[in-house]
């Protein structure tokens, strides 16, 4: 049985990338005390073997802390590089020609390798190649099986293995690399919640994914190439969570595009219920500095006012100097944007229509009754955490306190609005129901006596898929007389 912990003060969530600054149990635990709900493995650095100690860690946290935690392992997806320099880095003068081909030869300013054999056949006169993030910008003037040549539109530094980025062309790569299988069973195998899968293009890859995971974990849609964005609404509704990941989408679309597609992803993401995370330099200048600017924060608030389920930080917090700063501001972020009594009608911009159905008809319900009878929870018994998504699509004014028998939806609701799961062992009656939902709610800080909550389950008990059941409940504080 789990300890009671107190609901984080905000109901968006934080999602904190682990790397160098933050791999170990300390920092770990550090972070989860700041703030973090969730944590990102990303697969693209280290080796698998450096990731089992840092999965062992957060689980380890888990149990001290007594609060199921979210593990997010995040694959590489088939992410181009160049190859290797001579010196190490070479500058590249705008105006000149540069050769890319497929000598492994470590190159000069005229030439590198690029070892990926789906760009040569792909690739078209005039397209453009993006480097580094799009800092440094070649065009295609011509092209061979073994060799494309261009011109250096804008020049700068480039060293080795720099990302590279080919917006204007799509080519024919798999969603999943030899290296992300691996990756993928590795994480499946050592339990993480959900997997991320980058550069999705089309909802197949999707499916393929999903059929290697074989339901062992929840699956989230990075949206980063404007193919995807071509397919969003599929693409959505074939995954669990879904990423605007605008590092990568910045790059291969103007930045300028991105705000739009932000907006879009979001609202997209909310109405078919699929938790949506915003990513990717949210507190950028926090990786040295331990305080942020105000375009950053106004940048996180503005997510939060979208209603995004969750905020993420990449390098703040995997590789920066000041990873619980980030989350601490992150948290501070999210209980300032929520405290503003504009937030929900802000947030309500989007319009949510229940879909026909009694989890919708229930939902919505509860939502409006929490308002009309001044609840300050919404109590929800669920196994597999499909009620709960429902519930939070609705973005009530109050929490959901989500009890579940299952330790592994307990983990996966860790990225959805508003959601504080607890593991526990499922109701047998309606007065075993009435009485555990008023305990919990005292247990967990999410309400005292003469407070009213909803509570929402199915019956029959035990029967899963079957909410039906919504019942107003008054607290009146006695209920944890008598019990350990
Ligand atoms: P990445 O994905 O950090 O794995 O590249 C996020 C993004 O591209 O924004
Ligand atoms: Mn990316």
């Amino acid at each position: 049985m789990t300890k009671a912990i107190s609901p984080r003060p905000r109901k968006v969530r934080v999602l904190a990338t682990l790397g160098p600054a933050s791999n170990s149990p300390d920092m770990i635990a550090t972070l989860f005390e700041a703030g973090a709900d969730a944590f990102r493995i990303n697969m693209s650095h280290g080796d698998q073997q450096s990731k089992i100690a840092v999965i062992q860690a957060i689980r380890a946290m888990e149990k001290e802390f007594g609060r199921p935690t979210t593990i997010l392992a995040d694959l590489q997806g088939p992410k181009l590089r160049v190859g290797k320099f001579a010196a190490g880095k070479v500058e590249l003068k705008t105006g000149t020609t540069f050769l890319l081909d497929r000598d492994t030869t470590p190159g000069d300013a005229t030439r590198v390798e690029l070892p990926h054999r789906e760009i040569f056949e792909g690739i078209e006169t005039g397209a453009r190649l993006l480097l580094d993030d799009g800092k440094l910008v070649l065009r295609v003037t011509g092209h061979g099986p073994t060799q494309i040549e261009t011109v250096v539109v804008v020049g700068g530094m480039l060293s080795n293995n720099k990302g590279l980025n080919v917006p204007d062309v799509v080519l024919p790569m798999a969603a999943l690399t030899d290296k992300d299988r691996s990756d993928l069973d590795f994480a499946v195998d050592q339990g993480v919640d959900w997997i991320a899968l980058s550069f999705v293009q089309r909802p197949e890859d999707l499916w393929e994914a999903r059929k290697l995971i074989g339901g062992k974990a929840a699956l989230l849609a990075k949206i980063e190439k404007p193919a995807a964005i071509d397919r969003l609404e599929e693409i959505v509704e074939a995954c669990d969570g879904v990423m605007v990941a605008r590092g990568d989408l910045g790059v291969e679309m103007p930045p300028q595009a991105v705000p739009p597609l932000q907006k879009r992803i979001v609202e997209v993401a909310r109405r078919m219920g699929r938790p949506v995370v915003v990513a990717t330099q949210m507190l950028e200048s926090m990786i040295t500095s331990p305080s942020p600017t105000r375009a950053e924060v106004s940048d996180v608030a503005t997510a939060i006012y979208d209603g995004a389920d969750a905020i993420m930080l990449s390098a703040e917090s995997a590789a920066g100097d000041w990873p619980v700063e980030s989350v601490a501001m992150m948290n501070a972020i999210g209980v300032s944007v929520e405290g503003d009594p504009e937030h929900g009608d802000r947030m309500h911009f989007t319009v949510m229509k229940p879909d026909p159905t009694t989890a919708d008809a229930l939902a919505e319900a509860a939502k409006n009754i929490a308002a009309t009878v001044d609840a300050v929870a919404i109590i929800c018994f669920t196994t597999s955490g499909s009620t709960p998504r429902r519930i939070a699509r609705e973005r009530p004014g109050v929490p959901l306190l989500v009890l579940t028998p299952s330790l592994e939806t307990a983990r996966r609701l860790g990225l959805l609005w508003g959601t504080h799961a607890v593991h526990t062992r499922d109701v047998e009656s309606f007065e075993d129901m009435v009485g555990k939902s008023k305990r919990m709610a005292l247990r967990h800080n999410m309400a005292k006596a003469g407070d009213r909550v909803i509570v929402m389950a199915g019956v029959p008990f035990r029967t899963p898929g079957s909410t039906n059941v919504l019942h107003v409940v008054r607290i009146v504080g006695d209920e944890l007389k008598g019990r350990k």
